[in-house]
């Protein structure tokens, strides 16, 4: 029998990262997860824990691998980098951490894919483009971040992952790629971390009010996750990626006060909208992404419309 082709999913326990797991054993790789459980759940990992092909490891990126990490000392293919906390109210709570996670975490793991001579892929986001100017935003745009802002924890701790890796690249021939993820939704985003699709869908099924931050003409374009994680490995396995940068996302772009619409109308809830004064400073007045190149170079769009997404994320709170 062959060994298995190994990857190792930092930060494997959270929403993108458990399902990314999934479809990787589904494609019959072996799979390292390595998390420290700061903002994921060994629930979202239950139906792997089983598999003789999934391994999980409790670990802080921030601290260096030692040889503890027996399973980091075998020769590891390809290495996605998704540690971070995601969620605005995460990252403020834990911003030190965010910080420290994408910097030190960053170096941490790419001087790993460096020795084992991985395929890696860097998880960026959408927020590198700050409160973007331009609209919708191409990769090629440098962004409008605050960088001493109540974001810039998140942001600025991004943009400097972004800009390690590329040294990682140009000084080490590292074959690294690094995708920026705009909105993604969907099964296992955590019920009370404070994202709007959960925090909507979670106030309509109890029957109380939306709680839209602001006048909710701000607009975010939402993707599904499964749509994000065929993304994602499209980035990994198409050939020629090294040291490119391409957006991951659903185009499909709507106001906050829109997408409560919705929800509320798929829910059959009676919830009113309630308007708060509580956006996050420089809480991004739009967002889009421009995925032309994700579709020419990795033959990749998003399949799964805003409504059949919805229902699958609804059910999914509904079961909880
Ligand atoms: P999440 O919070 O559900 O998952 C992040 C995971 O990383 C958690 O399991 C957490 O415990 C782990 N983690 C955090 N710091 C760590 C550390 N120091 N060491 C080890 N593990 C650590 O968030 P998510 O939505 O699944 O996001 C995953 C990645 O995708 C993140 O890098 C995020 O920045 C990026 N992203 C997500 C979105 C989105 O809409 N969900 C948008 C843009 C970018
Ligand atoms: N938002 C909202 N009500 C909520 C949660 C979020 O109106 O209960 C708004 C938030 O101010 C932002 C947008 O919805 O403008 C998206 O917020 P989210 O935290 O989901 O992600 P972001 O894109 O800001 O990282």
């Amino acid at each position: 029998m062959t060994a298995k082709i190994k990857c190792l999913v930092t930060g494997g326990a959270g929403f993108i990262g458990s399902h990314l797991c999934d479809k990787l054993i589904e494609k019959r790789y072996e799979v390292v997860c390595l998390d420290n459980l700061i903002t994921g759940n060994k629930e979202n990992l239950r139906q792997l824990l089983n598999n003789p092909n999934f391994h999980f490891v409790q670990h802080d990126v921030v601290n260096p691998f030692t040889t503890k990490l027996d399973l980091l000392n075998q020769k590891i293919q390809y290495i996605y980098h998704l540690a971070s906390p995601a969620s605005p109210p995460q990252y403020r709570k834990y911003s030190i951490e965010t910080l420290l996670t994408n910097s030190s975490g960053t170096y941490n793991v790419l001087e790993l894919a460096r020795k084992m001579k991985a395929f890696y892929l860097l998880a960026s986001t959408s927020e590198v483009y700050g409160n973007p100017i331009m609209h919708p935003q191409k990769e090629s745009y440098f962004g409008n971040v605050n960088p001493v802002g109540l974001r810039a924890c998140y942001d600025e701790g991004k943009r400097f992952a972004e800009a390690l890796t590329m040294e990682y690249v140009r000084k080490h021939n590292l074959d690294a790629r690094i995708v920026r993820i705009f909105n993604t939704y969907g099964p296992r985003m955590q019920k009370d971390d404070g994202r709007v699709v959960s925090n909507f869908i979670n106030q309509a099924i109890a029957g109380i009010s939306l709680t839209i931050y602001g006048d909710g003409t701000q607009t975010r374009s939402f993707c599904y996750i499964s749509d994000m994680v065929n993304g994602i490995i499209a980035a990994m396995e198409s050939k020629d990626m090294i040291g490119e940068v391409v957006n991951l996302g659903n185009p499909n772009e709507l106001t906050i006060e829109e997408i409560g619409e919705i929800i509320l109308k798929l829910t059959n809830s009676k919830s009113s909208m309630e308007k708060y004064d509580e956006r996050i400073g420089d809480d991004p007045d739009k967002r889009k992404p421009d995925i032309e190149k994700a579709m020419k170079k990795l033959h990749w769009e998003p399949q799964i419309d805003l409504e059949t997404g919805l229902n699958k994320t609804i059910e999914y709170f509904k079961n909880l």
